[in-house]
């Protein structure tokens, strides 16, 4: 996927163009990422490649985010004789973007190797959408317990209870049976917050 350097200047905010196409490093101690410890994927900030894991991520203690490992074949290496210690560039496979280098002296119980990379060379992806999904189910069900208690009919509280049910089993048509059974002001927060809800 080669692309012109035009494409990229455009693509890419003047920061990240500079280290991504320039091969500038960033100062250390300044990206956002060094200090993410999100579950998820780290990708190339350019072409969004998935270069690393979370799980390979480490604290080096260089200002860098680190990884001892990248995923296979998403990076390629370069010989880089900019500096008078020859060094390893590390470039993404797919856009040959430059991410970072690579250094012998990561964690020995690991690869031993430490990717040096620039958080400005990388964007973050949270893990899965799947956490997010039971997070917000635990809120509807909150939200309805929480109206539950809040109610004085008791027909109302024994309808909410149904609905908390049908929630947790994922009873679609049974909540929106209960839902039109409900009284409005009960119902409208519950529905708007349903909408949402990945079935
Ligand atoms: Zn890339």
């Amino acid at each position: 996927m080669k692309k012109p350097e035009s494409f990229w200047e455009k693509k890419l905010t003047p920061e990240k163009y500079k280290i991504l196409r320039k091969k500038a490093t960033e100062k250390p101690f300044s990206g956002e990422l060094l200090k993410n410890k999100e579950e998820g994927t780290y990708v190339c900030g350019a072409c969004g490649n998935e270069i690393f894991s979370s799980e390979t991520k480490f604290n080096s203690g260089t200002g860098w985010p680190s990884f001892y490992d990248a995923k296979k074949g998403r990076t390629k290496l370069k010989k880089d004789f900019s500096l008078v210690i020859p060094r390893t560039e590390v470039i993404c496979a797919k856009c040959e973007s430059h991410l970072g280098h690579v250094f012998p002296d990561g964690p020995k119980e690991k690869t031993g190797k430490r990717y040096c990379i620039n958080s400005k060379a990388l964007d973050f992806k949270k893990k899965g959408k799947k956490m997010e999904d039971i997070i917000h189910k635990t809120k509807i069900i909150n939200l309805i317990k929480e109206k539950a208690t809040k109610t004085k009919n008791r027909k109302d509280k024994e309808k909410l209870k149904e609905l908390e049910e049908a929630v947790k089993n994922n009873k679609k048509e049974k909540i929106n049976k209960i839902i039109k059974e409900l009284p409005e002001d009960i119902a409208k927060g519950v529905i708007e917050f349903l909408v949402n809800v990945p079935w």
